[in-house]
């Protein structure tokens, strides 16, 4: 297992067009880092720079210590578990597995390859499927046996590159969550390249979010959410997502198109001079005041809404609330929904309340936000002007502490699996 660095990494394709721009990034030893972004953000080249099937035009990759800019994907040691999983339709499970090992001849004994096939069999729960060969297995099967091969090399580290895509969305969850336990188990650094931020926010330590060949911010799943940097990473982050209104400044009130906020002393430190802000809400950071207890709602503002559609999904109950875009920031909102791939429905509020709620297509029903909690960007340049560094530096203190407690729990647990285990 290593660490992965990467400092001031280019990439310009033939055409020079900078697909990956100036990025730096230290992925630690044990990690679990995903690359996430839209399409053509740069994130599959990146990657592939990792595991060398792309040169690097500029910039320094290290692995551990050593620099591996020239180094050749088979010397770097490094395991790439594809979406197609590349599995051997003629072999068994079990040669499957043991393949890499034996195509670097004579280094390993029968018996070691027998003991690191049927170590990685039983960390994968694949021991009852040892002779089948891949067409009898199920897509999340076939996907441990391509993760066994990499286990086998006790590699450096492990690289996915959408792993999932190709499984339907129950099995793309139920490996999402075998993924992450393997990965714990193993503590191996792992770099996990995916378009999906369920997965970015359910999977990763840390998830590295880029846009146009340019890494935007690297944080815990919670530091991304709570505390994004700017608009791009406010609006990618989060399902449904974040929604975007104007906030105009009237004197001592921030007017948004459904209700004015009071400029409180951090608004207005965020709002400074400027006349007009983006201002992002959360959808669950909306409640429905009528049952709202008296202590929390005192806290907030409430508002008149007049709802469109409802759709009530067990858990919870989004509604939709049409407002006004002012045309100032009409040209940037439009934008970033081109760039997050969004539907269009920016002129539509998402509002996630609790299950329990009464309110219904066609109400006009009191709504609550708590000012604490909103958002404000520069219109301009989209940076979060509420971001609040201490919040954010905690949060990611409380996601390192939380790594170390896993991986020491897992290095319990291999210590005393490997007690149990024949040799
Ligand atoms: P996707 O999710 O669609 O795979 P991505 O974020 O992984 O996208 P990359 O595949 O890394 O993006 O591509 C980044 C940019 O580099 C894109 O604009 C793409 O058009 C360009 N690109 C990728 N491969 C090449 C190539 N071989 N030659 C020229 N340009 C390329």
């Amino acid at each position: 297992m290593a660490s992965i660095t990467m400092e001031h990494i280019v990439k310009q394709y033939g055409d020079g067009f900078p697909a990956v721009n100036d990025v730096s990034l230290d992925i630690d030893d044990g990690e679990f880092v995903i690359l996430v972004g839209p399409s053509g953000c740069g994130k599959s080249t990146l990657l592939r720079m990792i595991v060398g099937l792309e040169d690097i035009t500029s910039g320094e990759l290290r692995i551990g210590d050593k620099v591996v800019n020239d180094k050749a994907p088979r010397d770097r040691d490094l395991a790439m578990v594809f979406q197609n999983y590349a599995l051997y339709p003629h072999l068994t499970v079990y040669e499957n597995i043991a393949f890499p090992l034996k195509l670097q001849k004579g280094q390993y004994p029968a018996e070691e390859v027998d003991s690191r096939v049927r170590r990685a069999a039983h960390l994968l729960e694949l021991e009852e499927h040892l002779d089948r060969k891949p067409a009898n297995l199920s897509g999340g099967q076939r996907q441990r046996v391509a993760m066994g091969r990499a286990i086998v090399r006790q590699a450096q580290a492990f690289l996915f590159d959408e792993p999932l895509s190709n499984l339907d969305a129950k099995l793309r969850g139920q490996m999402r969550t075998e993924i992450a336990r393997l990965q714990r188990n193993l503590g191996i650094t792992t770099v996990y390249v995916t378009h999906d931020q369920t997965e970015a926010m359910t999977l990763g330590d840390r998830v590295a979010v880029m846009r146009r060949g340019i890494l935007q911010q690297v944080a815990s799943p919670r530091g991304l959410y709570e505390q994004p940097l700017n608009l791009f990473v406010a609006g990618f982050i989060g399902s449904p997502p974040m929604n975007f209104l104007t906030g105009q400044v009237h004197g001592d009130v921030l007017r948004l198109p459904i209700v004015d906020v009071p400029l409180d002393e951090r608004l207005r430190a965020a709002v400074g001079d400027r006349e007009l802000v983006i201002v992002g809400i959360r959808p669950d950071d909306f409640e429905d005041a009528e049952v709202l207890a008296e202590d929390k709602r005192a806290g907030g503002v409430t508002f008149d809404a007049s709802v469109d559609v409802t759709e009530w999904l067990g858990e919870v109950l989004y509604a939709y609330v049409p407002y006004e875009i002012h045309e100032s920031v009409r040209a940037k909102l439009d934008e970033l929904d081109r760039e997050l791939e969004g539907e269009g429905m920016r002129s539509q509020l998402v509002v996630a309340l609790e299950s329990m709620s009464r309110i219904r297509d066609g109400d006009t029903a009191e709504l609550w936000i708590d000012p604490a909690k909103i958002h404000v960007f520069d219109p301009e340049s989209g940076d979060n002007l509420t971001r609040d560094e201490q919040r954010a530096a905690e949060l990611e203190e409380d996601a390192i502490n939380q790594r170390r407690r896993a991986l020491e729990r897992a290095r319990l647990r291999a210590e005393r699996d490997g007690a149990r285990q024949p040799a």
